[in-house]
Order: structure tokens, then sequence, then C-alpha cells
């Protein structure tokens, strides 16, 4: 047995600290870039991990030294028995967040609040509603404008997840700002990433040099500030003068901060992923079932983790063919 203090490393000392799980692979949005058209191949019920033993995991996570938890999918908010759950992990010593489309949230709102979920990340790939119904292959644009109002209204903390693709959506980055402005809304942009079935090109993907290039463009470059990164953030993050409009840059694809990655990842059927792009999972939930250690199990698969990017020197339309990763809704964003 690991004494309470151990903490979660990997061989290049870094601390895990950070949980996201996948509550659940199935989703009420077809994000192009996320999801088949399709939808994903249904499973067995019994594939996937109960509450039961997703609080079991989560606990045993929590004695190894997690000290914050975030909710995420597919979409969190679809997972059956949601309520219960968040209520439950709400309990637990860890920062409780959440990763959604918001399409649910106003159902929810209550249950967030009591379970002290503060900070909220809502997707939302552009400002005009044919363009994200068509991004999302549904048509969910107002309903889901009107919930982030009223995550605002309620003070919880919000980031704008924006996915950028290129011909599609990079034509709004300003409009994000300017909508951001005078909202307590922070904008994320994130680089377009190869997962199975997405379809990926690196002619796609916006990078976070373009994207500086359009914010200097408009704003004027002497006018973005440089703002202080959280130790394990995966964002640069930045603000502009004169607007309280606050923005950051995941660029995984063209500038990567595994450096400082504290992630771990566990998919909706009990599997940890040590990085987004590892191609290799530790099954938790049968060794749950069959009595074994899980602590062991955990140390073991993050002490494994590569140094960057699960092992790919990098992301090239090539070098993406050759490896095999299951789709962002399959692993939980
Ligand atoms: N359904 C929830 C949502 O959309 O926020 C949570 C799950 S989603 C997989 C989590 C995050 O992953 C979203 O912000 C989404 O935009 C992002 N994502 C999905 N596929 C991606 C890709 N190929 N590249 C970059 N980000 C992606
Ligand atoms: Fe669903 Fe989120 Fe994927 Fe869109 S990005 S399909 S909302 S899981």
């Amino acid at each position: 047995m690991t004494n309470q203090e151990q903490n979660i490393t990997d061989g290049f000392g870094r601390v895990h600290d950070y949980l996201r799980i996948s509550l659940t692979e199935r989703c009420n949005l077809r994000c192009t870039y996320c999801m088949p058209e399709e939808g994903i191949p249904l499973r067995d019920k019994a594939e996937f991990m109960s509450s039961e033993e997703l609080l079991t995991i989560a606990k045993v996570f929590v004695k190894l030294g997690v000290k914050k938890i975030r909710l995420t999918g597919g979409e969190p908010l679809v997972k059956k028995g949601f309520e219960n759950l968040i209520l439950k992990l709400g309990e637990l010593p860890v920062e409780l967040a959440l990763t959604t489309n918001a399409i649910l949230i106003d159902k929810y709102l209550g249950v967030l609040k009591e379970a002290h979920v503060k900070k909220i990340n809502v997707s939302l790939d552009s400002l005009k509603a044919d363009v994200f119904n068509a991004i999302s292959r549904r048509k969910y644009f107002n309903k889901i404008v009107e919930n982030i109002d009223l995550l605002l209204v309620n003070e919880f903390h919000v980031k704008i997840n924006v996915v950028l693709i290129k011909g599609t959506n990079d034509s709004e980055i300003i409009d994000f700002l300017e909508w951001a402005n005078n909202k307590n809304i922070h904008v994320q942009f994130i680089e377009f990433m190869p997962f199975d079935g997405n379809n990926w090109n690196l002619e796609q993907n916006v990078s976070f040099k373009e994207i500086m290039e359009a914010v200097a463009a408009y704003y004027g470059i002497e006018n973005i500030v440089k703002l202080e990164d959280a130790k394990n953030d995966t964002a640069r993050n930045y603000k502009i003068i004169n607007s309280t409009a606050t923005f950051g840059i995941i660029s995984s694809v063209t500038n990567p901060f595994c450096s400082t990655c504290n992630r771990i990842r566990l998919t909706a059927d009990g599997k940890i992923k040590n990085c987004l792009f590892s191609q290799t999972e530790t099954d938790l939930l049968t060794s749950l079932r069959n009595g074994e250690d899980l602590e062991k199990l955990i140390l073991n698969a993050i002490q494994a983790k590569h140094k960057e990017r699960g092992g790919l020197e990098e992301f090239s339309n090539d070098s993406v063919k050759k490896i095999k990763n299951r789709s962002m809704t399959v692993i939980g964003g």
C-alpha cells in the first residue's frame, strides 16, 4: 500500500494532480472535428464505469494526491444519474470543474452550485448561428448562448473554448474578443488536433502565430499584454488594453506545452490515458472488478508517460496517419 502523501509522478519529475474524467462517450452534438456524423458505435453498458465505480476510482486518485477533477466527455451532462454523481464528487476534497457544450446547463444549474463547481468551460466555435450549427451538425446555438448568459448571471467562471479551423471560423477571432469585452469571459482558442475519424490535416490548423497576428493586426501589438500563466496551464494567456477581454491559446500542434503537464485522463470505460496522444491505456475498471491494487497501476501508468505528445515527435499529415488513437469524444477532451 502507498502512503497518503504520495504524489503521482512521471519519469520526468512532473507531478500529476489533475484528473479529467470522461463521464460518457455519448453527446448531443456531432462537432465535425470531434465526432463522426453517425456518432460513435454503441457499446454494452457494462463496458463503462457505473457511478459507484467511478467514485471508487476517483477516490483512489484523490488519495494519491489529485487536487482537481474536471468532468468532460462526450457530453458530461447527458450522463444518466449526473445529479447524484456530481453531488458525491462534490464531497471529495478537490476542486471540481466541468467542460460542456452547455445545452443542458439550465437543467443542472442548481446541482452544480450545490456541488461547488465554479469553473465551467463551454465549447462554442462560432458566434454565427448558421456556422455553429453547421460545425455541430445540430441546431442548439440559441440555447447555448442563453445558457452561457445564465452561467454568467450566476457568477460561474466561464471560459469559452473555440477550436479554430481554417476557412470555417478563423475569421471570427476578433468577433470573439469583442463579444467577450464587458462580459466576464475568457476565450480559449484551441488548435485543431488530430484524432481518429476527424479528417485532420495540418493545412486546416490555425497556428498560435496566426492567431497572435490576427489579434495584433486589429488591436495593435502594443495593446496585447501577456498574463502570468498558472503553473500547469496548457494555454498561453493574454489581455487586451482597454478591453475586459482576456484570451488564451492552446497550441498543442505548433507549440505544445508538455513540460508542465499535470493531467491524467480517465475514459468513460475506465482506462487511464497518460497523455491525450498516448497510444497505450491502462484498464482500471477491469482491475477494480477483479479486486486488484489500483494505486500501483496508476503510478506505473504515469511513470510510463512520454516526454511530449505521447511520444510523437511532430504533427504532420504523414506522422498522424501512422498513429492509432481514439476519437476525442471517446478519450474525453
Ligand atoms: N462536450 C463537451 C464540450 O464540447 O465542451 C466536453 C467534451 S469535448 C471533447 C472537450 C473539448 O475538446 C471541447 O472544448 C472541444 O472543442 C475540444 N475538442 C474536441 N475535438 C478537438 C480537436 N480535434 N482538436 C481540438 N480540440 C478538440
Ligand atoms: Fe460533443 Fe463536445 Fe465533441 Fe462537440 S466537442 S461533439 S459537444 S463532445
